[in-house]
């Protein structure tokens, strides 16, 4: 699944290209992703100038001056830009057409999304996906404090809600386990004992392992347009504990674990990381 560093580099990416160009064409190959697009979505886009290139949580948003289009790449999506002249593939369900730019959504899974959310419907962040996402991993209003109070207003395992991304966006299952371990948190505590200390060591880790997937994407991914629909695979690499079941804890030489908490694998050095 796309993550938000595989989210982050294919902002970097769009963002190069697409501000200050004017979307001249829409082409819907397909409608129907985890949401129907819009049929009208070509009508108020068309002929308008991109502004800017953001992102909130793993939601793309393109915005132009009549609204924003939000985009979500699903289980398996990739927004790619191609030659003009290039052949559609199967599951290349929508075309955005520049001048001199394409760029092709492709979502094998159809779990993703293309959305229109229209200016004069308020601020972007206060649509309804994306208005209880969790403070962003770099943004300002993600720090340690933030951090402690926000985890102390849930019960469940520190693994889980930092997944749930309600407190904060952006650290998927891999970067669970690894910031965990950075931190040196047993994933099965509570959120809400988490120590102040502790919530700073862990904040500290969160920032670190996603600037590492970010740095290990950015070269790996630095052409976007290559993105093959592997992500996260790249940085299973440089993994301390992720998927490492058995393998020598790097730290203690203890074998690291592998558990399941809310049908998703976590693992960790049943030593190093303390409850
Ligand atoms: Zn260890």
């Amino acid at each position: 699944m796309p993550e938000l560093p595989e989210v982050e580099t294919t902002r970097r990416g769009i963002a190069t290209v697409m501000p200050g160009r004017t979307l001249r064409r829409v082409l819907i190959h397909e409608a129907r992703l985890r949401w129907p697009i819009p049929l009208d979505l070509p009508q108020q886009i068309q002929g308008e100038k991109v502004i800017a290139c953001d992102r909130r949580g793993k939601y793309l948003l393109i915005r132009f001056v009549p609204g924003t289009l939000i985009l979500h790449l699903g289980m398996s999506g990739s927004l790619r830009r191609v030659p003009m002249d290039e052949a559609l593939r199967k599951h290349d369900h929508v075309e955005f057409l520049f001048d001199d730019a394409r760029f092709l959504l492709h979502d094998p899974r159809r779990f993703g999304a293309v959305l229109w959310h229209p200016a004069n419907a308020g601020p972007v962040g206060d649509h309804p996906l994306l208005a209880h996402l969790g403070a962003e991993p770099f943004g300002p209003d993600f720090t340690p404090e933030t951090l402690h109070q926000g985890l102390k207003q849930h019960r469940q395992a520190i693994k889980q809600v930092l997944l749930g991304g309600h407190v904060v966006v952006g650290v998927g299952n891999i970067y669970a386990s690894e910031s965990l371990f950075q931190a040196g948190i047993d994933p099965r505590t509570r959120a809400d004992r988490l120590s102040r200390p502790r919530c700073e060591r862990l904040y500290n880790a969160v920032r670190l392992t996603l600037t590492q997937a970010l740095e290990s994407g950015g070269s790996t991914l630095r052409d976007y347009v290559n993105a093959q629909g592997t992500p996260g695979a790249y940085f299973t690499l440089h993994a301390a504990v992720y998927d490492h079941a058995g393998d020598p804890c790097p730290r203690c030489a203890t074998p690291i674990r592998r558990i399941v908490q809310g049908q998703r694998a976590t693992y960790f050095c049943p030593h190093c990381q303390k409850r």
